[in-house]
């Protein structure tokens, strides 16, 4: 089953919080919803354990978007260890609130030579992952594919770090990566050879346990520039759900459009309206 919801809060929602949230997704007949701590974790215990409850009677499923401010590769050793306390506690408060997984962009090249960035990225989220083991913490850690070139995160980076890291999956971003790579993730044939590299690499279980950032993006020879709704870009976005149908993918799809609900909702009737075939 593919699961479909909103980055945050729904902007229908009456109630501007993540219970609200939570019921709004409910209402409008999604199923998942990000709670998203772009801006930092500063949710409590309390508040996590409500929501946690909340959404086990809601039936919608929850993940987390960590902070903007993370890089593992900064050369200051400062910015490294607030990155990795942020991945943690992003970890920590999601898997309270019942969350399944965390996403987040690891880190920036710095200028410095891409398999440099893979080794420093892949030590410290070992390290990560090592400590949310010992407190027994199994939530996804799930490294983003991003949309600037000037950002750790190719599709390849990605795969390579869940295939060597234990807990680590991707969370396949389908506009960064046409962002990204100037449009060459745009129709069934370029969404065909993406869910193709993950199979190869990952095998059919990583098919059978996606989680998806989707919406519109512009962007220029650097990459993203900003969100667009769907209409709006050169993403064909009946064929990327067309060619999740066809490979019987499940998981989450999360819409991180400006109209966040709308988006998610169009792309859940596109996919029900296959099913039917
Ligand atoms: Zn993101």
């Amino acid at each position: 089953m593919l699961l479909f919801g909103t980055a945050g809060t729904p902007i229908t929602s009456p109630v501007r919080n993540s219970i609200g949230g939570i019921k709004r997704v409910r209402e409008l007949g999604l199923d998942a919803m990000e709670l998203e701590f772009v801006y930092g974790v500063k949710m409590g215990e309390a508040l996590a354990q409500k929501i946690n409850e909340v959404s086990k009677n809601e039936n919608v499923h929850l993940t987390a978007h960590g902070p903007y401010y993370i890089n593992l590769n900064s050369y200051r050793k400062e910015t490294v260890q607030a990155s990795i306390e942020r991945i943690l506690r992003t970890a920590r408060i999601a898997k309270k609130a019942g969350g399944k997984s965390i996403t987040f962009h690891p880190a920036y090249y710095g200028g410095m030579k891409p398999e440099l960035v893979y080794k420093n990225v892949k030590e410290h989220l070992s390290q990560i992952v090592r400590i949310l083991q010992d407190e027994g913490n199994n939530i996804w850690i799930r490294p983003e594919t991003t949309g600037k070139k000037s950002q750790f995160g190719t599709l390849n980076e990605i795969i390579k770090l869940s295939q060597e890291v234990e807990q680590i999956l991707p969370n396949v971003d389908f506009a960064h990566l046409n962002a990204r790579t100037n449009g060459m993730c745009r129709r069934y044939e370029h969404f065909e050879l993406t869910l193709n590299m993950l199979e190869e690499g990952l095998g059919r279980e990583i098919l059978d346990n996606m989680h998806i950032h989707i919406s519109g993006i512009e962007y220029s020879s650097k990459g993203e520039l900003r969100h667009t709704v769907l209409e709006e870009s050169d993403i064909n976005y009946v064929e990327l759900v067309k060619s999740w149908r066809d490979y019987r993918i499940k998981g989450v799809v999360i819409s991180e459009s400006p109209n966040i609900e709308f988006d998610a909702l169009l792309l859940k009737k596109i996919y029900l309206s296959y099913e039917r075939e």
